[in-house]
């Protein structure tokens, strides 16, 4: 039996999260989950004052893992730190890994999640702002030994993405780690690209790259960019990773503009569940989710309104179910 802490987050958040939930309902052959249901983000401000109550943060510590929906993310300055960064902090989920399946696409982008310009760290300084971008050769080696790793069981080849040649000593630490381990993965071929020319070939020729390596700004841009490329944003999962816990949430936000509407995409909030499927060592179960997702979506009795189809989020997740 896993424990699982599901999320179901803001906007579309529960509505993708009941989809997923059924989901793994019918996945459940030779394991059970416990899903234990808590709340997290905008909503939970105004219920708690906090975007992770500590009863939340109880649940957490106590699961094997976390499914979490999209959750609403305040702009304004001082407002705290997303809920998502938060546990990303709380169990140093240092590897983002999104995979990005589809229109004959398949790439997975692994994106530093602990530093960069994601360090939060910004002050006022006399006619402007400035952001700090922390680049560690500790954070980064752990982060190009996870894409090689991953890169040596599937295609091998690993695409470093950087802007050595403007940020010179950031990305400079960050080229040097990625090297340094490469030595360790003789059959993985391993390339150098700079952030704008990979934005670029991403669109141009996405079957080049199989896994790509790169910091968190750059990551979280690129990634979405992937998704697109590889059928929408609505399609793609995304893990955060670290050494013994694993946060497993789809790429989308929480798409406030559709919320209660029952029209988004549980597609991606459903790859995340498989995801997590095979993070707990339940490969079989997660293989299964993603080919009954592929002959759903393949039927159209999966495709949701931004997929050019009529199924509803409930509909699609349902079809899914039934597959497997
Ligand atoms: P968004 O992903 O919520 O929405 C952008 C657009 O993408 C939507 O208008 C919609 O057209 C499309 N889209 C997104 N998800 C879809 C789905 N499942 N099905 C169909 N179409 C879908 O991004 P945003 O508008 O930049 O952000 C809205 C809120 O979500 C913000 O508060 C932001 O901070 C938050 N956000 C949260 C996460 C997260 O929790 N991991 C990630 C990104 C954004």
């Amino acid at each position: 039996m896993h424990t699982i802490a599901v999320l179901p987050g803001d906007g579309i958040g529960p509505e993708v999260t009941a989809a997923a939930v059924q989901v793994l309902a019918a996945a459940q052959r030779g394991f059970t989950l416990e899903l234990v249901f808590a709340d997290a983000g905008a909503g939970a401000i105004e219920k708690h004052g906090t975007n992770l109550p500590a009863a939340t943060q109880r649940i957490l510590k106590r699961a094997d893992a976390c499914l979490k929906g999209p959750m609403t993310t305040l702009e304004t300055p001082g407002a705290p730190v997303s809920a998502a960064v938060r546990i990303r902090r709380m169990f140093d989920l240092y590897a983002n890994v999104r995979p990005c399946r589809g229109n004959g696409v398949d790439l997975v982008i692994v994106r530093e999640n602990t530093e960069g310009l994601y360090a939060g760290r910004e002050r006022p300084v006399p006619g402007g702002a400035v952001a700090e971008r922390l680049v560690t050769s500790r954070a980064s080696r752990r982060i190009a030994a996870h894409a090689l790793a991953l890169a040596n069981r599937r295609r091998k080849k690993l695409t470093y993405v950087h802007k050595a040649n403007i940020l010179r000593m950031t990305d400079g630490v960050f080229v040097r780690a990625v090297l340094s381990q490469a030595k360790r993965y003789p059959r993985v071929a391993v390339e150098g690209m700079h952030v704008d020319a990979a934005a670029m070939q991403l669109v141009k020729a996405p079957h080049q790259f199989d896994v790509l390596v790169t910091t968190n700004l750059f990551g979280d841009i690129l990634s979405d960019e992937a998704a697109q490329v590889a059928g929408g944003v609505g399609l793609a999962p995304s893990a955060n990773i670290g050494d013994r816990y694993g946060m497993f949430e789809p790429v989308h936000g929480s798409a406030p503009k559709y919320a209660g509407k029952g029209i988004a995409n549980p597609v991606g909030m459903i790859r995340a569940a498989a995801l997590m499927l095979d993070f707990l060592g339940e490969a079989r179960a997660a293989a299964r989710i993603e080919r009954a997702v592929q002959v759903a979506l393949a039927s159209g009795k999966a495709r949701t309104r931004d997929l050019g189809g009529r199924a509803s989020t409930q509909q699609a997740g349902k079809a899914i179910a039934e597959v497997l």
